[in-house]
């Protein structure tokens, strides 16, 4: 019996220490849409601002893109509960449940719900080279120039997907959709005059566009962004497309059965990085609005992700718009 009691205690105190002494080594931050690109970019100023209130933890993104982000989001739904693989996704944990027929994972019942991170709005950009300098003059082009435009996207389920999907809807002409491992390498062809269009997230346009490298028509929100790059931009409602809203959120995930020592660590410092002036100020920069909401609580978080789910779900199944 004292040995049964010896051995208990050793486990007990083992366990309490391992928790204590979280993190003792590189957590992943798993973002599954390429490098460079706008979750990318949310991402590793994100991990920037959670190294102090995790003790100065190192952590370290991995780029896991393809397939509209379920690669990513599914290596780590099947990754070790231990906090040391944690996923930052977007709007996809909301549209792929609808759209993938057959995904390896199930949103809300493999992952831990830590918060929100941001709300990002989009834009619709083209290449510089597109005669259009105004929305106006894009939509009387895309008229002209019918079975000809190209449409960049990262991929079924993606935002820029979403928001391709709901533009050419609303336009009524269909364009030919290019997708890409993330917007970072569509933006490239855009850069290059590959692609003509593209919806994207401001914290991926917003430096192209200030610097002149591509064209800017309209915003997907329905009230303008507020920044100085942005603020010029009417919103596609205004443009004639009444009702438009696309605005997409970033959160993060950790697979579940991640212990709950754990993920209330994770949270607390979650809520402490979107206090850090800087983090904001850059967030604030690319158009994106930090969360101080509830959805920065795990119950809320997830309440908002299956209602998101509900949501664009009815959107997916208006467009007929599945993958495998
Ligand atoms: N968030 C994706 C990326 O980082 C783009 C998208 O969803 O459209 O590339």
């Amino acid at each position: 019996m004292k040995k049964v009691l010896a051995t208990l205690a050793t486990l007990t105190l083992a366990a309490t220490s391992a928790l204590a002494a979280y993190p003792d080594k590189p957590i992943t931050i798993v973002v599954p849409f390429a490098a460079g690109g706008p979750t990318d970019k949310v991402a590793r100023d994100f991990a920037e601002a959670m190294r102090k209130p995790m003790g100065g933890a190192t952590l370290v993104v991995e780029n896991v893109g393809g397939a509209g982000g379920t690669l990513g989001a599914g290596k780590v739904a099947k990754a070790a509960p231990d906090g040391y693989t944690l996923l930052l996704f977007h709007i996809g944990m909301a549209t792929t449940p609808t759209m993938y027929r057959k995904l390896n994972y199930k949103v809300l019942d493999d992952f831990e719900y830590l918060g929100l991170i941001n709300d990002v709005p989009m834009t619709l950009v083209g290449r510089k080279t597109l005669p259009a300098n105004t929305y106006p003059e894009l939509a009387k082009w895309l008229q002209e120039n019918k079975g000809k435009i190209n449409l960049a996207n990262a991929g079924q389920g993606s935002a820029s997907h979403l928001c391709g999907l709901m533009f050419q809807a609303a336009v009524q002409i269909d364009m030919t959709t290019v997708p890409y491992k993330g917007t970072a390498p569509a933006m490239n062809d855009l850069l290059g005059g590959q692609v003509d269009i593209m919806c994207d997230q401001t914290t991926n346009t917003t430096g192209q566009i200030a610097g002149g490298a591509i064209k800017a028509y309209a915003v997907s929100t329905t009230k303008r962004v507020n920044t100085p790059v942005l603020a010029k931009l009417p919103t596609l409602d205004e443009s004639g497309m009444k009702g438009f809203n696309v605005s997409i959120f970033h959160g993060l995930y950790a697979p579940k059965g991640t212990p709950a020592d754990v993920l209330a660590k994770l949270n607390a410092a979650l809520k402490e990085a979107l206090k850090d002036p800087e983090f904001i100020k850059r967030q604030e920069g690319l158009g994106a609005v930090v969360v101080t909401d509830s959805r920065l609580n795990p119950a809320e978080h997830k309440k908002f992700v299956a209602s998101e789910i509900d949501k664009w779900g009815a959107v997916i199944k208006a467009a007929g718009q599945y993958a495998d």
